[in-house]
């Protein structure tokens, strides 16, 4: 019997193992994956012509050979299904640390106003808390994680405990004077990525390559900078390769641990616990919620209010890039950087003016990147370039690092057509049933993804650059991304006040069970144009900081 029981070892997961270690408790922590900590096994340094495949991608790596995430859009013997006329990506992780291996590490915390939408447009929900109850744990988040950034005193984009930001690089000077001119906010950027010494790890020696995950624990995973403190209080025990099936309960309707398929034997387990936390990211989450039927809770566990699957969101997105000639033919400088953008621009316009409620973010790239395989494809888009032998060559040289690009990242209201159920007639490879999508993106996405791409196209055109692709028409929806494309997914267990329309309470708590909480993306009444893993965090720790109470006071 453990005291508490934690399903995925993620964001979510690492952080209430670190911090309900820490505070006393008997942790069982159970993940899908095998083990695997950066500063172990990362391919931080493996120069691409070391392997024969140069760097490609595989079955099980599709961001590259040596992307530190083992994972994909498909996994084998793990389906996932979408309904007739929806379009669905789901991203899974399956491996310690989850996502948190390659994830960008852009870290930005929720301001005021992502907290309140309904309020201020009468759209979505507000949730039940507000900056305030999650500032004092973005501020303990930022101390034991870190990142860099700059104060900037913007109303919705708060300030944290920020390390120094490296500075711009020089295809970023250029979008900085481009911005300046247009008006766009553009400043440093916020990342996970120490560029001092913090907490017994070491600051940042640039080589750029993040996603592969860092040989010195510079940057945020959550094997190195959670699990591994966790591990070190004695009070962690790691059941790695663990499929978790459905929460138990108890004739009392309470939690009573978890069922677990050992992917090594095939065998069906079980784990007591007194408590369980749910951090197998927000669609999984919801997942094992539907799977978790009994006589008491026949429509899946803390479901009674019918909303387990629903107010499910992604990140909007949409890219372009262009061609700079002012970058062309440069001179070979140090280009070396943090495996990330060193500037963006945060929302910076008024949506009371505009045809679309809600704002959204500018991620930056380009520069002299470590080639790999596929490197420079599309060389026949540049003035000239193509051909072969020589000439080839040459263009490589002449365009390398002449490619600025643009993404925007922005901010989707849940609708009723975006959503997650059980499909009645799949299961996937341990007999589990599999989750189905619906998805549809509504004006507010469309209109705010038209306005990205205007943006995108004034930027490049500002620095002299030429844009590679044609304006998107309403027709090809602004070329929009699929949803879950953008690997955002939250929602799915909403927190409310009201048991009726949410699934837990503002301590992430579920409603119907009072020994169930959440610690994933799953709890979020909206999303906001910022990446959620920073409020993740800082969520999970609120959540495990209750947790710790309750059990003090023997409500749990
Ligand atoms: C390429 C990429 C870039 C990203 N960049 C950013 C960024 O810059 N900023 C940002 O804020 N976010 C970013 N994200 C998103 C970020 O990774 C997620 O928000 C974050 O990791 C979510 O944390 P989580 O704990 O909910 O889920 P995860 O990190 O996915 O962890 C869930 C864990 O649960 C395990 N699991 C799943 N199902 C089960 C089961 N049934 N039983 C047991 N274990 C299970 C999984 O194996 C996994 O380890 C990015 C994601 C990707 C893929
Ligand atoms: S760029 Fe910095 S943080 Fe990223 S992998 Fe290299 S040393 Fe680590």
């Amino acid at each position: 019997m453990y005291d508490v029981c934690i399903v995925g070892s993620g964001a979510g997961g690492g952080m209430a193992a670190y911090a309900l270690t820490k505070a006393g408790a008997n942790v069982v922590l159970l993940e899908a994956g095998p083990s695997f900590y950066a500063s172990r096994d990362s391919k931080m340094l493996m120069p691409a012509y070391s392997s024969p495949r140069r760097g490609a991608s595989t079955k099980t790596r599709p961001f590259g050979e040596f992307d530190a995430c083992d994972g994909g859009w498909e996994i084998e013997g793990e389906p996932y299904t979408v309904a007739p006329g929806s379009k669905f990506l789901w991203w899974r992780a399956r491996m310690l640390g989850g996502r948190t291996n390659h994830w960008g590490r852009i870290s930005l915390r929720f301001g005021p106003r992502d907290f309140q939408g309904k309020t201020r447009d009468g759209l979505g929900d507000d949730w039940p808390i507000g900056y305030d109850d999650v500032a004092p744990y973005y501020d303990r988040v930022d101390r034991l994680i870190g990142l860099f950034g700059s104060h900037e005193n913007l109303p919705n984009e708060p300030n944290g405990i920020f390390q120094p930001p490296p500075k711009p690089r020089c295809y970023e000077l250029l979008v900085k004077k481009a911005s300046d001119k247009l008006n766009v906010t553009c400043i440093p950027a916020r990342l996970s990525i120490l560029t001092q010494p913090l907490n017994g790890r070491a600051g940042c020696h640039y080589c750029g390559q993040c996603n592969r995950g860092c040989g010195v624990k510079a940057n945020f995973s959550s094997p190195d900078v959670l699990i591994a403190p966790a591990l070190a209080t004695k009070r962690l025990t790691l059941m790695t390769n663990a499929m978790v099936r459905e929460v138990t309960v108890g004739k009392d309707g309470l939690a009573t641990g978890v069922s677990y398929i050992d992917k090594r034997t095939g065998e069906d387990k079980h784990v007591d616990a007194r408590i369980v936390v749910l951090a197998a990211s927000a669609c999984e989450t919801s997942r094992i919620l539907l799977n978790s039927r009994s006589s008491l809770h026949p429509q899946g566990l803390a479901n009674g209010s019918g909303t387990v699957g629903k107010y499910l969101t992604d990140t909007t997105g949409t890219d372009l890039a262009g061609f700079i000639p002012a970058m062309a033919d440069h001179v070979p400088h140090n280009e070396d950087g943090v495996g990330g953008m060193h500037l963006y621009m945060p929302w910076w316009l008024d949506n009371s003016k505009l045809d679309f409620p809600r704002g959204y973010h500018i991620e930056v790239w380009g520069g002299l990147y470590a080639p790999s395989a596929g490197f420079m494809g599309g060389i026949e888009r540049y003035p000239g370039g193509g051909g072969y032998g020589k000439q080839l060559k040459d263009d490589y040289r002449k365009y390398y690092g002449a490619t600025i690009g643009f993404s925007g990242r922005g901010e989707m209201i849940p609708n009723d057509d975006s959503y997650l159920e059980i499909d009645p007639n799949v299961v996937d490879r341990w007999g589990i049933p599999v989750a189905r999508f619906h998805w549809g993106w509504t004006d507010h996405e469309f209109n705010q993804v038209k306005h990205m791409h205007e943006t995108f196209r004034a930027l490049i055109t500002e620095m002299g650059g030429q844009i590679f692709s044609p304006m998107p028409t309403k027709e090809q929806g602004y070329n929009i991304s699929t949803g879950g494309q953008i690997i955002h997914e939250l929602g799915g267990a909403r927190m409310g006040n009201d048991s009726k329309s949410s699934v837990v309470n503002a301590n992430c708590q579920a409603h119907e069970c009072k020994n169930l909480f959440i610690t994933d993306g799953a709890p979020f009444v909206s999303q906001a144009d910022k990446n959620p893993t920073w409020t993740i965090l800082a969520l999970s720790w609120r959540t495990s900081d209750f947790i710790a109470s309750q059990r003090k006071e023997g409500a749990l």
